[in-house]
């Protein structure tokens, strides 16, 4: 994807500011930070979500969240992380080439978790056998 922006900060057409990278997998800061220190971390190769990305690959994805969040939470010394990401448009996702959010958070940072729901009876039952059965 020649117009992909991600695919343009990897191959260094576009600058970023990179915190971790290697042979699979880039880290850099988000342009638009929710909280300062908040991380993009993306695969090198182009994959637009979740459901097309392949397993192994997801796991060096995975695995460079655990170390940059880590590395994260110390390095601006947050209280907490969240770690995010948002697949298709209605889900909130902007920029089509996979990406998990890493949020650094602190205590009355004044953010809010996104409100709940609840279920009738037998409703939860129902839902989840239409999930299982796709599985
Ligand atoms: P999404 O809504 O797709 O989950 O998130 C896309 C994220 O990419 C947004 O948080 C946005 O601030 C960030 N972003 C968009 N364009 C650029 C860019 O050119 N450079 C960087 N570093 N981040 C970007
Ligand atoms: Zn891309």
């Amino acid at each position: 994807m020649n117009d992909c922006i991600f695919c343009k900060i990897i191959k260094g057409e576009i600058p970023s500011n990179k915190v971790y990278e290697d042979e699979k997998v880039l880290a850099f800061l988000d342009i638009g930070p929710v909280n300062k220190g908040h991380t993009l971390v993306i695969p090198k190769d182009h994959y637009e979500n979740i459901y097309d990305i392949s397993d192994d690959l997801l796991k060096n994805v995975i695995t460079a969240v655990k170390k940059v969040s880590i590395a994260l939470k110390k390095g601006v010394s947050a209280d907490g992380i969240n770690i995010a990401m948002s697949n298709e448009k209605p889900s909130g996702q902007l920029v089509p080439h996979f990406h998990f959010h890493i949020i650094p958070r602190f205590k009355e940072d004044g953010l809010k978790h996104w409100p709940q729901g609840t279920y009738k009876e037998g409703e939860a039952e129902q839902v989840k056998e239409k999930i299982k059965n796709n599985l």
